[in-house]
């Protein structure tokens, strides 16, 4: 299949790493997601929200239209959108950890999401505590309009899933010296990239909203289940160090 054409550039990849992490955003490192957050507090509220989740896990709807659909549903400035989500939105309180020991390991962690960069960045650094200088963030991008309300620029406005991020994570997958990926996610975004990591920690979430488990689990996906990212901590940190291959740490698999 064709890669489909990218609207925004891309990060120069790390080909000097042998071990790569790349994670998604809303619901994987945030506790709650950032999207849903703003579509069940000031758009059409949670049951028209998850209706479409489910549309589109059903193979019904493309997961862009409905995101879009979503995000029209707000009905306030981008500001506004920011600071609300910066007063409601917390992280795993063990990411910054995770974070801290991939750095020390230099290891690169690259953030690949479905939501918009300049709510993602601000975000980040008031939860992370760190200039989001420092990481890469492949995502969507935002357009605001005079009125202060944005819409969202998707990266592939060709792709059903708005931002593919299997195009994230394949110019990895052709390195000749084959680097392990790893992949964290919780949702029908992270379908595309998912299958292409080595190893793929699926969400496991109070809400239970967990659509990349069921999906991993319905299609035969070998994945493991994380609730924090300390648990995948001495996960990657046995395979960064040699004590465990691919294959011993999938054994933890559910199917
Ligand atoms: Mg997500």
């Amino acid at each position: 299949m064709e890669a489909p054409k990218s609207t925004l550039p891309y990060p120069p990849i790390h080909d000097k790493s042998k071990v790569v992490v790349l994670s998604d955003w809303d619901g994987t490192i945030t506790m709650t997601d950032t999207n849903d957050h703003l579509t069940d507090n000031l758009g059409f509220g949670f049951e028209k929200r998850r209706a479409l989740n489910l549309e589109v896990l059903a193979g019904r709807k493309s997961f862009r239209d409905a995101f879009r659909e979503m995000l029209e549903s707000v009905n306030m400035p981008l500001d506004e959108c920011i600071k609300l989500l910066k007063q409601n939105i917390q992280i795993d309180p063990t990411f910054k950890k995770f974070y801290e020991w991939c750095k020390t390991h230099a290891v690169p962690l690259v953030i690949v999401s479905s939501g918009m960069e300049p709510i993602i960045r601000a975000v980040f650094e008031s939860t992370v505590g760190v200039e989001s200088s420092e990481v890469d963030i492949i995502c969507n991008s935002i357009k605001v309009n005079e009125n202060g309300k944005f819409e969202i620029l998707f990266r592939h406005p060709e792709s059903g899933y708005g931002h593919d991020k299997s195009q994230a994570i394949l110019p990895y997958r052709s390195l000749p010296h084959k680097p392990i990926l790893f992949f964290f996610g919780d949702g029908v975004s992270d379908l595309s990239a998912a299958q292409h990591a080595d190893v793929l920690f699926a969400k496991d979430k109070p809400d239970g909203e967990n659509d990349l488990a069921a999906y991993c689990t319905n299609m035969g996906i070998k994945h493991l289940t994380f609730k924090h990212f300390e648990e995948a901590l001495p996960i990657v940190a046995s395979v960064v160090e040699g004590r465990a291959t691919v294959e011993d740490v999938l054994k933890a698999s559910p199917i």
